[in-house]
């Protein structure tokens, strides 16, 4: 089997399979190899690394993974790639392919299974419809991981490391930056893929922090609180947080605590640092309990 990466090898084996594409799983293939190169590099793969590839399509960055990693574990949900997967990735001892829908498998059994519960790291050309809900599941329920190496939609990722003051700041970047370090890796025009997207593409690398740079009494609430604060951006803090009723604090709490940080009672969430996010989610739990 030919190394993927290119448009003549792709082609192939589409045809060879009859491969139809589906547009509602996200399915555009790389076909560059400078910029799968530049993926796997800024992963920093090394023969100890078990990596978890979400979507692998035919195969072509788990040939570059598998190259260099101890184990990779790719998880593809569309099951008419699974022979496809099993031929491309035929040469490979070292390559798990698992036919799942990456939202529903538990994530953590797949880290105990495969890596004794030691972090790994996640390289992915994420389908773009699911972006934001694999990232949350992978912080939220605290896989062990080193980092998350993906490619996303050149807005998402903009949107991961912004700060307060601009249109793309909201809930992912405050997410993103309370359990990791955001690098821009590589801008990815669409004619690097098979079929084109519509979209412009980026590689962005999440390095997870050992320990969050914010301390918080109740991370689950800070989330409730900054949740609320952007399901009604227009609104000021005091009113999206009174109409969001599950965060169980009255109106004149949000006020006084906004007063004791010295923040305006027709503030907007849009212009709090996560740090301010945090001191403000402390002050409301203190209240309510
Ligand atoms: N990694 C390949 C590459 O770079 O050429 C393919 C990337 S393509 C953008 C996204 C892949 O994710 C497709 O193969 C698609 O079938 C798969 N996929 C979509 N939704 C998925 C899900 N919920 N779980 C697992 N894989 C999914």
């Amino acid at each position: 089997m030919a190394t993927l990466g290119n448009a003549k090898n792709t082609i192939e084996v589409l045809q060879k399979y009859n491969f139809n594409f589906q547009k509602k799983f996200g399915q555009n293939f790389l076909i560059d190899a400078n910029i799968l190169e530049k993926i796997v590099d800024a992963a920093q793969v090394t023969e100890e690394d078990c990596v978890l590839e979400i979507g692998p399509g035919i195969g072509t960055m788990t040939q570059y993974l598998a190259e260099r990693a101890k184990t990779v574990i790719a998880v593809e949900i569309d099951k008419n790639l699974i022979p496809i997967l099993q031929d491309t990735l035929s040469p490979y001892a070292n390559v798990t392919i698992m036919n799942e829908d990456i939202l529903k498998v538990d994530i953590n059994h797949i880290v105990d299974k495969y890596n004794g519960g030691k972090p790994i790291k996640v390289v992915a050309n994420l389908p773009y419809y699911i972006t934001t809900p694999i990232i949350m599941a992978l912080f939220e329920k605290h896989v062990a991981l080193q980092s998350i190496t993906i490619m996303v939609q050149k807005e998402v990722a903009d949107r991961m490391q912004v700060g307060p003051g601009t249109k793309d700041y909201g809930a992912l970047s405050l997410a993103v930056q309370y359990y990791a370090h955001p690098e821009i890796v590589v801008r990815v025009p669409a004619s690097c893929f098979m079929p084109r997207p519509n979209v412009d593409s980026t590689v962005i690398r999440l390095t997870r922090y050992e320990k969050p740079p914010v301390e918080v009494t109740d991370e689950v609430y800070l989330f409730a609180v900054i949740r609320a604060s952007f399901n009604q951006r227009r609104k000021t803090l005091v009113n999206g947080l009174t109409n969001a009723g599950n965060l169980g604090i009255s109106r004149d709490n949000i006020i006084s605590v906004l007063e004791e940080m010295q923040l305006s009672p027709t503030v907007r969430g849009e212009t709090l640092t996560l740090e301010q996010f945090a001191e403000f989610s402390n002050c409301l739990l203190s209240k309510r309990a």
